[in-house]
């Protein structure tokens, strides 16, 4: 038996094949064991070179997602968030960019001086004291996921940092899971376990042994492939589970996990008590979900990478937990913004309501100012998010208030009416890495707005990512003409806010409120739209 030791460690790995759903299963564990009465904190170790994914493309990376203290993060982390009902911080996502950023830094300073500096200590030493770096004196359980998937030359160095990790903590103190994919060959009509044989010895090779098993799958496991499974990758046959893909939605992942009791056991591992789990408003949640008694409504979400599922990913999630209190499905319509010469009309005539998303850079604005102006002059729900709110501006600035040649600075610098212009903050930024406004910021909010009508509290705190703002100079010209801005920076600075009053609902900010929502707790902008959708509908 190891010595008691208060944290406890999930490893969680992936084999086979990458988009698994390993951040999915990691927070769904994270649920279960929180559940049970565990402090629990996650965090993602990520192979690439780049210092954060704040400077990636949508392309490449997906979504951004920004925790309460500002760091531009994997969208791993929103799933840690919305299953896991925790706090991300700068703590639960590392690169090795980061990583390797710190050790060069100190080599620079001269913290090595006579020594030479390699992957093995440096490297590994480092991130191991970013795994501790998440621990504070209460947190029962540390989940860890490692990005990649076994087999990549990237993640080496992090495989034998937590080979180390665990082998200086003790057995009972860590555990090792891993995710692993059982592929089904039509042509044979079976299901395979090599490729999950192959990625656990290459894990045995580098001295890891998984302590769990768990199997994605499209059809159910049968006894042979336990059997296989066990014996050829060393793990009690008890600890090989299926995760089979779920029917209606990503959040029967943790029940499914739950019926096959993958957390008690790991508690077991880690001598931890099982303790009773607590699901009954869960499972409610899910029923609300799988059965809604409303129906559908139909979303249309205008963005330059509508079609990437990933791109926007927290805002699809949100318009479901919005959906879930309404108890209706929301269907997205996903709509790309480069529609320079098609007529919203085509496209916004059968839905209920238009969201325009965050994002950088002008391919795609006129298609989404075209899509703002239909939106606002049909009364069809609309909500702008960060770039959605500067958009909306622009529309409004160009043809209500006929300031014709209204932009952003981010556009055209040169243009006559900066209406969205570079924040005071950003004037004198030039590198492009984390310097953003970045993080929560408080807000307050006008009574008797549709915001605060929502929010129901006159404070409240939101998470930005931006460099532009609405510029003051034009504030006034647009209330003249009926825009309110009903959230502001506490020191009436920033616009953060603005709505419509003759408009059923038209309301756009310029924080990121996707980044708060739960399937369990909604965010309350999201519920008010979805709530503004459905009347649309009904109307
Ligand atoms: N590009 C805009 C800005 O930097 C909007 C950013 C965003 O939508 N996240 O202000």
């Amino acid at each position: 038996m190891s010595s008691k030791r208060k944290t406890k460690y999930i490893f969680v790995t992936g084999g086979v094949v990458s988009s698994l759903g390993k951040g999915i299963t990691a927070a769904s564990l994270a649920f279960l064991l929180k559940r049970r009465g565990y402090n629990v904190k996650m965090q993602k170790l990520d192979p690439y070179l780049n210092v954060d994914p704040g400077t990636m493309s949508p392309f490449q990376h997906g979504e951004v997602y920004v925790t309460v203290d500002g760091a531009e993060t994997d969208l791993d982390l929103g799933h840690y968030e919305r299953f896991g009902e925790l706090i991300c911080t700068k703590e639960s996502n590392y690169t090795s960019g980061k990583i390797y950023l710190n050790v060069l830094s100190r080599e620079r300073r001269g913290d090595y001086l006579g020594k030479t500096v390699q992957v093995i200590p440096h490297i590994t030493d480092e991130i191991k004291t970013c795994i501790r770096s998440i621990e504070t004196k209460d947190t029962d359980i540390v989940i860890t996921e490692i990005g990649g998937t076994v087999g990549d030359i990237e993640s080496l160095p992090f495989l034998e940092a937590i080979r180390q990790f665990r082998q200086e903590i003790g057995r009972g103190n860590g555990i090792f899971v891993h995710l692993t994919l059982l592929p089904y060959i039509k042509a044979a009509g079976e299901m395979k376990t090599k490729p999950s044989q192959q990625s656990v010895s290459i894990l045995r090779e580098i001295g890891i042994q998984p302590d769990v098993l768990i199997c994605r799958c499209e059809r159910p496991m049968e006894d042979e492939h336990r059997d296989k499974l066990s014996l050829f990758c060393n793990v009690p046959r008890p600890l090989v589970f299926e995760e089979m893909d779920v029917e209606h939605s990503i959040y029967e992942v943790p029940v499914d996990l739950a019926k096959q009791k993958v957390d008690t056991h790991i508690l077991k591992h880690l001598e931890l008590k099982p303790r009773s789990l607590e699901i009954k408003d869960w499972n409610k949640m899910l029923k609300n979900l799988i059965e809604p008694k409303n129906g559908v409504v139909t979303i249309a979400v205008v963005g330059k990478y509508a079609s990437l599922n990933d791109a926007y990913k927290s805002i699809y999630e949100s318009l479901t937990h919005a959906g879930i209190s309404s108890k209706v499905t929301v269907e997205i319509k996903k709509i790309e913004s480069d529609i320079d010469d098609v007529s919203p009309a085509r496209f916004l005539k059968d839905v209920d309501a238009v969201l325009v998303p965050g994002g950088f850079g002008s391919r795609g604005i006129e298609g989404k100012i075209r899509t703002i102006k239909y939106a606002r002059e049909n009364g069809i729900p609309f909500f702008g998010i960060c770039l959605g709110l500067q958009c909306a501006i622009i529309e409004y600035s160009r043809n209500v208030c006929k300031l014709r040649k209204a932009t952003s600075h981010e556009f055209n610098p040169d243009a006559k009416h900066l209406v969205i212009d570079l924040m005071e903050s950003q004037k004198n930024v030039t590198e492009k890495g984390g310097t953003m406004r970045l993080g929560s910021y408080p807000c307050d909010l006008k009574k008797g707005s549709k915001a605060y009508k929502a929010y129901k509290q006159e404070r409240i705190d939101e998470r930005h990512r931006h460099r532009y703002e609405v510029n003051n100079d034009y504030r006034e010209i647009l209330s003249d003409k009926g825009m309110i801005f009903s959230g502001l920076s506490p020191d009436g600075e920033l616009v953060e806010i603005m709505e419509l009053k003759n408009h059923p609902w038209f309301v756009a900010c310029q924080f990121h409120p996707e980044f708060q929502s739960t399937p369990l707790s909604p965010h309350p902008l999201f519920k008010g739209f979805v709530k503004a959708a459905l009347k649309h509908r009904d109307s």
